[in-house]
């Protein structure tokens, strides 16, 4: 934390000998006296557009871009810079001439490096004078935040410049999504992206655009096919009943951790056997075996049969129940119709969503935003 409030300070005081140095006419670049190990991060972005603002000289914006044009891997810290710098030059801090000229120069470029995931960068620990970043551990990845990519789709539209490239690029990190990461890429980035969107739309009464109604498809086709995914074969109509353990001892609740964790297929209990016998009472052999491991101390194996059925049911059912809150609040945004077309309902009101009548009451998963139960999508009740 000392090593960032003194990059802050070194900041501060280098570009107010800059601005000195241009008062005084002695024309030297800007680049070549801010600290070489500035910048990375979003806040750094931001910090980067406030401190040049703070010394508002003709030309100190046009000045620094060389500079920022050597790190364009960094998406976040250059839209963080833009946006800011940007909104600077709304409140006369800046040229606006310039800074049009300046930020429109930038944003092509940024478009066209626009990356969602990067290594996470940090400011190296030692010298002042090392490499620009910090890439020793790129084993970090960081993302992009939904506000920043929103905030640049806004920048483009005003001041005219094209976000297909953008949005494109959104659309490829949608179609590319990995199933390790595909929960945290919708519901963390994804979604609140195209709520952004959709909002920035209906805001402005702007028609959507061909990429940006080409993202909202394939991103919640890709949702809904490839992470809800198909209902699993339903396990007997029993399954609740038969596979809750209801007794409250400590090793009763060791057994319902198990039961309850879908990827654990065998677990051995190593118990007494007055112990054993209380376990292998408490689970239903039409959904599990159990056997005596002889060994030292002797365990009960309880493995799960009919039982794996109903632990793929219940993590489908928490899938539908999120997609059904998740969908329900982007479609409270009035383009989303016209932006999925004839599409709309075979998207929203599709089989995978759909949760069968006699569902027994179940717990409402974790991560649900609010409790909305629904197969049909809930249309606007007015302005239709
Ligand atoms: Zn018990």
């Amino acid at each position: 934390m000392k090593g960032r409030s003194n990059d802050k300070q070194s900041l501060s005081r280098h570009i107010k000998m800059f601005s000195n140095l241009v008062n005084e006419r002695y024309g030297m670049k800007f680049d070549k006296l801010l600290p070489p190990h500035v910048g990375g991060s979003e806040s750094d972005g931001h910090d980067m557009a406030k401190a040049i603002s703070d010394y508002p000289v003709k030309g100190a914006l046009s000045s620094i871009i060389p500079l920022l044009e050597t790190k364009l891997d960094y998406t976040a810290y250059l839209v963080a810079f833009i946006t800011s710098a940007h909104h600077y030059s709304l409140v006369g801090k800046f040229d606006e001439d310039e800074a049009d000229a300046v930020l429109t120069a930038l944003f092509s470029k940024v478009v066209a490096s626009f990356n969602i995931e990067n290594a996470t960068s940090s400011h190296p620990k030692q010298s002042p004078y090392g490499r620009v970043f910090n890439c020793d551990q790129p084993s970090n990845t960081s993302r992009i935040s939904p506000s920043l990519v929103v905030e640049l789709i806004q920048f483009s539209d005003v001041t005219g410049n094209d976000s297909m490239g953008i949005i494109n690029t959104l659309t490829e990190y949608a179609l590319d999504v990995k199933e390790e990461t595909e929960e945290s890429v919708f519901h963390d980035f994804l979604f609140p992206v195209a709520n952004g969107i959709c909002a920035h739309i209906d805001t402005t009464g702007r028609s959507s655009t061909g990429s940006e109604r080409r993202f909202i498809k394939h991103m919640l086709t890709k949702y809904v096919r490839d992470y809800v995914k198909k209902a699993p074969p339903s396990p007997p109509p029993d399954w609740q009943k038969k596979t809750t353990i209801r007794c409250i001892c400590s090793n009763c609740a060791s057994l319902r951790m198990f039961i309850d964790d879908s990827f654990s297929t065998t677990q051995d209990f190593a118990l007494g056997g007055k112990r054993r016998n209380h376990l292998d009472q408490q689970v239903d052999k039409t959904f599990f075996t159990t056997t005596t491991i002889r060994a030292n101390p002797h365990k009960l194996r309880v493995e799960k049969t009919q039982a794996l059925l109903v632990s793929d049911f219940k993590a489908w059912v928490a899938r539908v129940q999120i997609a059904n809150s998740e969908l329900e609040q982007l479609s409270q945004k009035d383009c989303l119709e016209e932006m999925l077309g004839n599409q709309y309902h075979s998207i929203l009101s599709h089989q995978n969503l759909v949760l069968p009548d006699d569902l027994p009451p179940m717990p409402a998963p974790r991560g649900l935003r609010n409790a909305v139960q629904r197969t049909v999508p809930a249309k606007r009740p007015f302005g239709q």
